[in-house]
């Protein structure tokens, strides 16, 4: 049976508008970015993009890969663009971010995965925006050396962002071509390699997995020693993407965050509408001051 479950009342998304909207959308225009926000059709772009925050996707629109949840075109990428990190840091600055998250698609095409424009382009952000804190959020970079990462990690990020995306059992068909204990283990080499970054990581849930496997993939991450969690429903880009399982009620994301927060993790958001991204800012300052 292929039939999607009913849209709750509780995945409500405030249409997209206003002034703060587009100018968001002007200086992401003018400065040539593309966004993760709109790439991905997020629920919440109407929201974030009013007060300014978009994370940028860097490194071209086109991935190596083809996961089955994202909606971000599969096939051979784009050549780098050397200017793109400067134009970054402009509209960082031009944004007036507290704090700003940077993704990118995979680039299995290329040796270091795409590692050196990644801390090219932190390096670019810090001289411009000194007052900006940054958070990555990266490929797994499977198919390089270790210095790959090292490379990402000595431009200092302030979080060190790599998504688990789901749970073990359904990586074959939601995240073919990663591996769960590899990504797991990149996250605890950034630890190892710089203590004082913060490592984060994300699932989707509503892909089909159970509520034991969620609660492993949890203490996973903590043996891990990752800082931050965010678990979101995940919802169908288009009908050619997986399948929605079942939307999972508000009160069982309350249960896994309180769960989580009994497990050590210094800050979690477990909404529906939780994305990686989501209030990421808002989140790391009260972690910070408190
Ligand atoms: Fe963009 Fe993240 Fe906000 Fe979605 S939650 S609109 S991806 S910043
Ligand atoms: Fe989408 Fe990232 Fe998977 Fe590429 S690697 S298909 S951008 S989720």
């Amino acid at each position: 049976d292929n039939a999607q479950p009913k849209k709750p009342d509780w995945i409500r998304v405030k249409a997209p508008g206003g002034e703060g909207y587009a100018a968001t959308k002007r200086i992401m225009t003018e400065h040539n970015l593309v966004t993760v926000c709109q790439e991905a059709g997020c629920p919440n772009v109407g929201e974030c993009w009013s007060q300014g925050h978009a994370t940028m996707m860097i490194m071209g629109e086109i991935c190596t890969r083809g996961c089955t949840f994202c909606n971000v075109a599969t096939g051979r990428p784009d050549t780098l663009d050397v200017f793109e990190p400067g134009r970054v840091a402009d509209a960082v600055q031009k944004l007036g971010l507290n704090h700003v998250v940077i993704t990118s698609v995979d680039r299995d095409d290329l040796d270091d995965g795409g590692a050196e424009h990644f801390a090219q382009t932190i390096r670019a952000v810090r001289h411009r925006a000194p007052g900006t804190t940054i958070e990555i959020l990266t490929p797994d970079f499977l198919k390089c050396g270790p210095e790959a990462l090292e490379i990402v990690v000595a431009a200092k990020p302030d979080v060190f962002n790599h998504n688990l995306e789901t749970v073990p059992g359904l990586y074959p068909e939601v995240r073919p071509g990663a591996r769960y204990f590899h990504s797991l283990r990149l996250l605890q080499r950034v630890k190892e390699i710089d203590p004082s970054i913060f490592t984060k990581s994300g699932i989707m849930v509503g892909l089909g997995e159970d509520r034991q496997s969620v609660t492993q993939v949890m203490d996973d991450m903590r043996a891990a020693d990752i800082d931050f969690l965010t678990i979101g429903q995940y919802l169908q880009p288009t009908s050619k993407h997986h399948r929605v399982d079942r939307f999972v009620t508000p009160e069982e994301f309350a249960a896994y965050e309180k769960s989580a927060f009994g497990k050590g993790f210094l800050m979690v958001s477990a909404t529906p509408l939780t994305r990686s991204s989501y209030h990421a800012g808002d989140d790391f300052a009260r972690l910070r001051d408190a």
